[in-house]
C-alpha cells in the first residue's frame, strides 16, 4: 500500500493492459478522409446506444460540447444553464469565444434544472431588441455539485417545457454512464430528451483520451466540420477510438464499484451516503488546503473545492482494498 492512491478526479485514470493491447492492434486510416475503420465503429456504437443518428470523436468533451451547442445555437443567440455548469465555469468561455453566445444560469444546490427558474428566463424571439433563448444545457451527471443525477422524469418534463416554447436541448453527458449505471435507466433514454449530446471516454470509463457529439445527421455533419475547422480533424485515431470501444465492452458495468466505494468515503468523511449518488463526493472541510495538504502526506491525494470544501473521486484505478486505506487515513486526520 505503499502507492499513492490518486482520488483527485476519475480522469487520472492510465489505461490497462488489456485496453492498450486493444488499442496496439486497432484497425485504422485517415479519418479526415473517413477512412478510419475503428474511428467509424465507435461513433457508430455511441449513436445507437444514445439512439440517436450519428456521432463526432472529438479530443475533449470541451470541445464535444462547444460543437453541440453550436449545432443549436448562432452568434448572439443564448443558453441557459445551470450557473455551475462546466459549459459556464470549465471551458474557459469556449462558446462566447468560439461561437459567440451568451449565456444566462439558473442555480440549484445539485445541479438541477429548475424548471420555474428557466421558465421565468426563458426569451422567446421577438425580433431585433433581445437576446432569444435558443437552447437549454443540462448536466448529468453533475460535476461540481457532486455526481448528482438529474431524474429522467425532470429531464423529460424539461423536455416536455422546452418542446412547448420551442426550444432546444443539449445534454452534457460527460458522466452520463454512471446516472445509467446508478438508476438502470437505459442510455437510449436519456439520450432520446435532447437534440444532442457529449460523453466523454475518458472519465470513469477509463479511456486515455476521446468523447463524442452525439445529435442527428445534419448537427454531425456540421460539427464533423468545425472539428476540421478548429484545427482537431484527426488522422489514424482509431488506435484512441479502440480505447473507447474496449471502455465500452469494459468499463461500464464496473462503474457500480465506484459508487460503492464512494459511499465507504462518504462515511468515513461524515458525509451523508444517502446524499452521494455516483462516484463523486464532498465534503466540508474548514481549511480545505492544509486537510489536503496532510492527506497527501499519508499518500493519499484529493482535491479542494474553493476554501472549505474537498472532493474525492472514485474510478477504475483504486480497487476496494485502496479505497479501504484511503478511507481509514482520511478518517484519522
Ligand atoms: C470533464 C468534463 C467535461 C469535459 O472535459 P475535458 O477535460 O474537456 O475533456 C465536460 N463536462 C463535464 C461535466 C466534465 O466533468
Amino acid at each position: 500500500m505503499a502507492d499513492v492512491i490518486d482520488l483527485r478526479s476519475d480522469t487520472v485514470t492510465r489505461p490497462t493492459e488489456a485496453m492498450r493491447a486493444a488499442m496496439a492492434c486497432a484497425e485504422v486510416g485517415d479519418d479526415v478522409y473517413g477512412e478510419d475503420p475503428t474511428a467509424r465503429l465507435l461513433e457508430e456504437r455511441i449513436a445507437e446506444l444514445f439512439g440517436h443518428e450519428a456521432a463526432l470523436f472529438t479530443p475533449t468533451g470541451s470541445l464535444a460540447n462547444v460543437l453541440a451547442v453550436r449545432t443549436l445555437v448562432g452568434v448572439g443567440e443564448e443558453v441557459l444553464c445551470e450557473s455551475s455548469a462546466h459549459v459556464a465555469r470549465a471551458e474557459l468561455g469556449a462558446h462566447a469565444a468560439i461561437t459567440g453566445l451568451t449565456m444566462r444560469t439558473w442555480t440549484h444546490p445539485a445541479g438541477r434544472p429548475d424548471l420555474e427558474a428557466i421558465a421565468s428566463l426563458f426569451a422567446p424571439d421577438l425580433g431585433p431588441f433581445f437576446v432569444p433563448t435558443r437552447a437549454i444545457a443540462v448536466e448529468n451527471t453533475h460535476n461540481f455539485a457532486g455526481g448528482t443525477i438529474t431524474p429522467i422524469e425532470e429531464l423529460r418534463a424539461l423536455r416536455a417545457y422546452a418542446d412547448s416554447v420551442g426550444c432546444a436541448l443539449h445534454l452534457d453527458g460527460a458522466r452520463i454512464w454512471n446516472a445509467h449505471v446508478a438508476t438502470g435507466v437505459p442510455l437510449a433514454e436519456w439520450g432520446a430528451q435532447v437534440d444532442v449530446l457529449a460523453v466523454c471516454l475518458s472519465k470513469g470509463l477509463g479511456a486515455p483520451i476521446g468523447s463524442l457529439v452525439v445529435g442527428s445527421q445534419a448537427a454531425i455533419d456540421e460539427s464533423r466540420v468545425w472539428r476540421k475547422r478548429l484545427g482537431a480533424g484527426m488522422r489514424q485515431v482509431g488506435v484512441l477510438a479502440a480505447a473507447g470501444l474496449h471502455a465500452l465492452d469494459h468499463h461500464v458495468d464496473r462503474l457500480a464499484d465506484d459508487h460503492a466505494n464512494a459511499h465507504l468515503l462518504a462515511e468515513a468523511l461524515g458525509v451523508d451516503p444517502a446524499g452521494v449518488a455516483t462516484n463523486i463526493v464532498v465534503a466540508s472541510r474548514p481549511d480545505a488546503a492544509s486537510y489536503v495538504a496532510r492527506a497527501r502526506e499519508e499518500g493519499v491525494l484529493i482535491s479542494a473545492l474553493g476554501t472549505n470544501r474537498v472532493r474525492l473521486v472514485t474510478h477504475l484505478d483504486v480497487d476496494r482494498a485502496a479505497t479501504e486505506h484511503a478511507a481509514a487515513v482520511l478518517a484519522s486526520l
